[in-house]
C-alpha cells in the first residue's frame, strides 16, 4: 500500500510546523520538519568552522556529517549530530541565517533529496519545508502553500523566541525574514515559490484553530478520510 504525503511549504513564520505538526497529530502521520535538517547541516559547518555560503568549504564537510533524525517519547522530531542531541541548538537565531546560506547550495539539496523522500515512500507523512511540493514530493497527495505578512510572521517569531527565554527585537527579526525569504526565493535550485496544484493559505488574519480547521478539511477532502 503506497503511502499518504501532505506537503506544506512557505516562508518562515507562516506557521508551518505547528500548523503541519497539529495536522500530523490529527491525521496520524509523522510529522518532518525539514527545515530542521537543514538547520543540522548549517550548524555542522558553522562548528567546523567553515562559511556556510561557499561551496567549496561546505561540500567537503557533508560526507563525514552524521545527521540523525528520530523522535521523542512525546513525538516531537529530535536532530542529532553524531552522539549530540542538537534539537534545541539548531533553533538559534545565527542558525536561520546560516541554513538559508547552506541550502542554496545545489549539492547540500541533493545530499538530503534522497532522504526525505524515503521517508515518504516508509510513512504517511505531512513534511513541511521550501520545496517540498515543487522537487521533494511533487507527486504529494495534498499540496499547501501557506503563507502571511512579514509583519505578523516577524511578530509570531518574536513571541517564539520570548518564549524559548532568548533576547530578539522586532526590527532585527523583521529584517532577517525579509533578508532569508529573498534568499530562498531567488536562489537558483529548489526556490521558494508555490507550486501550480497548490493550495494557497494565507494566515496573516487567522489564528492557528482557524488555519488547522481550514487545513483539516481540505485535507479531508482530497485524501478522503
Ligand atoms: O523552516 P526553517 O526556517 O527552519 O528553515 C531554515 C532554512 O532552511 C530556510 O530559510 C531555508 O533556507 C532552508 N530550507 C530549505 N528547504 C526546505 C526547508 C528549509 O531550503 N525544505
Amino acid at each position: 500500500m503506497s503511502h499518504k504525503s501532505i506537503a506544506i511549504d512557505g516562508p518562515a513564520g507562516a506557521g508551518k510546523s505547528t500548523l503541519a505538526r497539529q495536522l500530523a497529530k490529527e491525521l496520524g502521520f509523522l510529522y518532518v520538519d525539514t527545515g530542521a535538517i537543514y538547520r543540522t547541516v548549517a550548524l555542522a559547518v558553522l562548528r567546523a568552522g567553515a562559511d556556510p555560503a561557499d561551496p567549496a568549504q561546505v561540500v567537503p564537510l557533508l560526507e563525514g556529517m552524521n545527521i540523525q533524525m528520530g523522535y521523542g517519547g512525546d513525538g516531537v522530531q529530535r536532530m542529532g549530530l553524531g552522539p549530540e542531541d542538537v534539537t534545541e541548538a539548531i533553533r538559534e537565531h545565527r542558525i536561520s541565517g546560516a541554513a538559508s546560506k547552506v541550502s542554496a547550495i545545489p549539492a547540500v539539496r541533493a545530499f538530503l533529496l534522497d532522504y526525505q523522500r524515503g521517508l515518504s515512500r516508509a510513512h504517511d507523512i505531512v513534511m513541511d519545508g521550501r520545496d517540498i511540493g515543487t522537487v521533494v514530493l511533487p507527486n504529494a497527495d495534498v499540496k499547501i502553500f501557506l503563507t502571511a505578512a512579514p509583519e505578523a510572521r516577524a511578530r509570531r517569531r518574536l513571541l517564539e523566541l520570548e518564549q524559548r527565554g532568548q533576547e530578539a527585537d522586532f526590527g532585527a527579526i523583521l529584517h532577517d525574514i525579509k533578508e532569508r525569504d529573498f534568499q530562498d526565493e531567488h536562489r537558483p535550485v529548489a526556490p521558494l515559490k508555490r507550486a501550480e496544484d497548490a493550495a494557497l493559505l494565507d494566515t496573516t488574519n487567522l489564528n492557528l484553530e482557524q488555519s488547522c480547521d481550514r487545513l483539516l478539511s481540505l485535507i479531508k477532502e482530497k485524501i478522503g478520510l
